[in-house]
């Protein structure tokens, strides 16, 4: 079997309401990441989300790299998107039991990387269990020392944008791909994922209902979705 928990970034965006009704309809678990300022413009997809019962966590409140931002400015975007996530759980009506984290490009602060997993820890966040990763290099780069939620597959369908070339059919080469130059292999049997999608309107644009396309793709080739569970 093929275990893989779905987590979709920079939410909320126009689509974000589609997802979850396209989730909801598959029996699909997910758990979403917020950036604050664009869930702002798209509101009520974000309470929409949450009334829906999908956990969301914190990706920043502007999406900025962390290694090219200061200590403070790293500090300001966590504990900004936390108060502007917490005011969105309350206009839900539903209580957050969980904190999870996940930064901006997956960019852990560079020089400052110690500093931002220990003011996680402070702060209490949410670690997403990943005891069950078996890949060598997830205990070699300290990942399961980390706080926040890094990913072992990214999809990369951010990439498919006007010019660049980029299309679903490379989405679907790196979903068969047996040897990726980063990460692991998804359709291993026996592997265990945390899979990176994104809610981007932009990409709605090019490739309508993407995300239908991949996951109906996983689907059919024996991955079966679990839901978060946190350390
Ligand atoms: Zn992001």
């Amino acid at each position: 079997m093929i275990r893989a928990l779905l987590t979709i970034d920079d939410v909320s965006s126009k689509n974000t309401t589609a997802i979850v009704d396209y989730l909801e309809k598959k029996n699909i678990p997910v758990l979403m990441f917020m950036v604050g300022q664009w869930a702002e413009n798209y509101p009520d997809q974000l309470v929409y989300a949450l009334k829906h019962g999908i956990i969301v966590g914190n990706h920043s409140y502007t999406h900025p790299a962390f290694s090219q931002i200061s200590f403070d400015e790293c500090k300001k975007e966590i504990d900004k998107n936390e108060e502007v996530l917490n005011s969105f759980y309350e206009k839900a009506g539903v209580e957050r039991k969980y904190r999870p984290f996940r930064f901006p490009y997956g960019d852990k602060g560079g020089v400052n990387k110690e500093k931002i997993q220990e003011y996680l820890a402070e702060k209490k966040f949410d670690k997403v269990k990943d005891t069950q990763f078996k890949y060598p290099w997830w205990k070699e780069k300290g990942l399961d020392k980390d706080i926040d939620t890094l990913w072992t597959f990214d999809l990369a369908e951010y990439n498919i944008r006007p010019g660049s070339g980029f299309t679903t059919a490379d989405v679907m080469k790196r979903i068969h791909d047996p040897e990726p130059a980063e990460g692991a292999a998804l359709l291993k049997e026996e592997s265990d994922h945390l899979i990176l999608l994104h809610a981007h309107d932009e990409t709605e644009e090019l490739a309508p209902r993407y995300y239908e396309l991949f996951i109906e793709e996983l689907l059919k080739n024996g991955v079966s979705f679990v839901a978060p569970e946190f350390i």
